[in-house]
């Protein structure tokens, strides 16, 4: 995974949830990354709203959005989610002048619309951020397993130095080999060995195995 192809995953959803903090509080608004380059990707606010302020005073963004945010009611019932993909990345960003902007828009045809916009609505022009280092999650979810032979497939890598921990319990050398873990799974992130085996890729982290169980040789997931 680089950043052009994140970039691409990025497009597909559009419009994501951008949150800051301020006071304390989280704050969440809808906005969208607007370009990418070797430096990060491209977003931009007026800079003058309260969501401008919070950014440049933290320096801090968590940003997420899924493919497609539909549910839909079963006649039995139940809840069905179509198959979709979730991305959430964690990270720094910081200013980036309209000088910047403007330069970078003469070879960067994403950055173009920006680059327009600081001469055109002078408000905009100290509202251009770039996120330059994050941890990045894309959470691919099929849960009826329509198109393949299990629920989950996560992704996870950093750019700019971010460094994250990898997904799914982990399961210890108390392990007794007794399945039971795997029988509890509906997600088959479990994989028989000595000891069994968590596949990161595919665990949702949700505990089931960890409360089946007999000898607790089951570990939490680290925080992302
Ligand atoms: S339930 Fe516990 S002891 Fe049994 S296979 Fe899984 S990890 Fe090993
Ligand atoms: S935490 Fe949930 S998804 Fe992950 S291995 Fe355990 S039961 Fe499966």
């Amino acid at each position: 995974m680089n950043l052009e192809t994140l970039y691409e995953y990025i497009e597909k959803i559009g419009v994501m949830t951008f949150s800051t903090i301020l006071n304390n509080e989280v704050h969440s608004r809808s906005a969208h990354f607007n370009g990418f380059d070797e430096d990060g990707l491209y977003f931009r606010t007026m800079a003058n709203k309260p969501y401008g302020r919070q950014l440049k005073e933290t320096g801090k963004l968590t940003v997420c959005g899924i493919s497609d945010s539909t549910v839909q009611h079963t006649e039995n019932g139940g809840v069905y989610f179509p198959p979709s993909f979730t991305i959430r990345l964690i990270g720094d960003i910081r200013f980036v002048p309209p000088e910047v902007i403007i330069e970078k828009a003469k070879s960067n045809e994403l950055l173009k619309t920006a680059a327009n916009d600081i001469v055109e609505y002078p408000a905009m022009a100290d509202g251009n951020f770039v996120m330059y280092r994050a941890r990045v999650e894309i959470y691919d979810a099929d849960f009826e397993m329509e198109h393949r032979d299990h629920k989950l497939l996560r992704t996870r890598f950093s750019f700019g130095g971010a460094t994250f921990n990898p997904a799914g319990v982990r399961i210890t050398d108390q392990c007794i080999e007794c399945g039971a873990c795997k029988e509890a799974c509906s997600f088959k992130a479990i994989e028989e060995g000595s000891p069994y085996r968590c596949v990161p890729e595919r665990c949702d982290d949700c505990g089931s195995c960890i409360r089946a169980c007999p000898v607790d040789a089951i570990q939490e997931s680290l925080v992302f």
